[in-house]
């Protein structure tokens, strides 16, 4: 295993963790966002696990690319405020996030593989984000992947994933339970379902696990159009009719504008106009 350091600026940047040479080359990146903790705990266990295996390939891992976010627990970069995971393929000259994006990029271009961990919140299913309309091979990732839930992006340009996906990488984001807190046992679960993944690429020697994975086209967001007090009116994994109440807020009906599957809903708590309630996929 080789340990770098990547500067973008004195004190600012990233650690890479690098195990074995050579082709297939693969990349997990965890902690574009900095309160979401959970992937940086499943990039920490793999890297673990992967000190004690013979590697045939090349893995590198970032496991914290966003340090000063998880610093002080912000999804965003403190000093430009931008979203690290909005800039790629960043910018050499650009801003702080725009400059960690450029090195991260850098590494990207030299892998076939991709694989960026993000957490969504505390009531969420893990699934995939894949790219299925335009990219054949970001949906071929996510099927080599045993993770039961695979849904199609919104393709917001700027994640990692997609701009990757874009320059015909196999690319996939991968949401897991869990936020600034969260539980080591399911940063354990999908650190090894990513070790079948390198298992079935031939990178380490292992048993792979087989599971059928439910694929859903895409997925609809729902914001709360109120200010207030939510109370939550379905569990994650739910599925809901168009029409039925996700959520109160206030008293407020919020209903589901589709008919779906709830992947990731919010806790009951207080919500302002335009904040995140549910994600909701949709057309399996
Ligand atoms: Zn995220």
């Amino acid at each position: 295993m080789i340990v770098e350091r990547v500067y973008i600026a004195q004190n600012i940047g990233f650690t890479v963790y690098t195990f074995g040479k050579g082709a297939p080359r693969v990349l997990i990146v965890a902690g574009l966002h900095g309160d979401e903790v959970v992937g940086v705990a499943t990039a920490r266990i793999l890297i673990d696990k992967l000190k004690n295996m013979t590697i045939r390939g090349t893995v590198k891992i970032i496991p914290i690319a966003n340090e000063l976010g998880l610093y002080i627990g912000s999804r965003a970069n403190p000093i430009d405020g931008k979203d690290l995971n909005r800039v790629f393929p960043g910018n050499e000259n650009g801003t702080v996030s725009e400059r960690l994006a450029a090195k991260i990029w850098s590494l990207a271009l030299e892998s076939d593989y991709i694989i960026d961990l993000h957490g969504c919140g505390e009531l969420c299913i893990p699934h995939i984000l894949t790219l299925f309309i335009s990219s054949d091979k970001s949906a071929d990732l996510a099927k080599l992947i045993p993770i039961e839930y695979v849904v199609g992006s919104q393709a917001i340009r700027g994640q990692l994933f997609v701009e990757a996906a874009y320059v015909g990488k196999h690319a996939v984001l991968i949401e897991i339970p869990g936020t600034r807190s969260f539980r080591w046992s399911i940063a354990e679960d999908i650190a090894m379902r990513l070790l079948s993944f390198l298992a079935s690429i031939g990178i380490v020697k292992r048993q792979s696990m087989e599971i059928k994975q439910k694929l859903f086209k895409g997925y609809v967001s729902i914001v709360s159009n109120y200010e207030g007090l939510l109370r939550r009116c379905v569990e994650p994994g739910a599925e809901v009719e168009q029409g039925m109440s996700i959520a109160e807020v206030e008293g407020e009906k919020i209903v589901a504008p589709v008919s779906g599957f709830v992947v990731m809903v919010t806790e009951s708590k207080f919500v302002r106009i335009r904040d995140s309630i549910a994600r909701i996929a949709t057309e399996p």
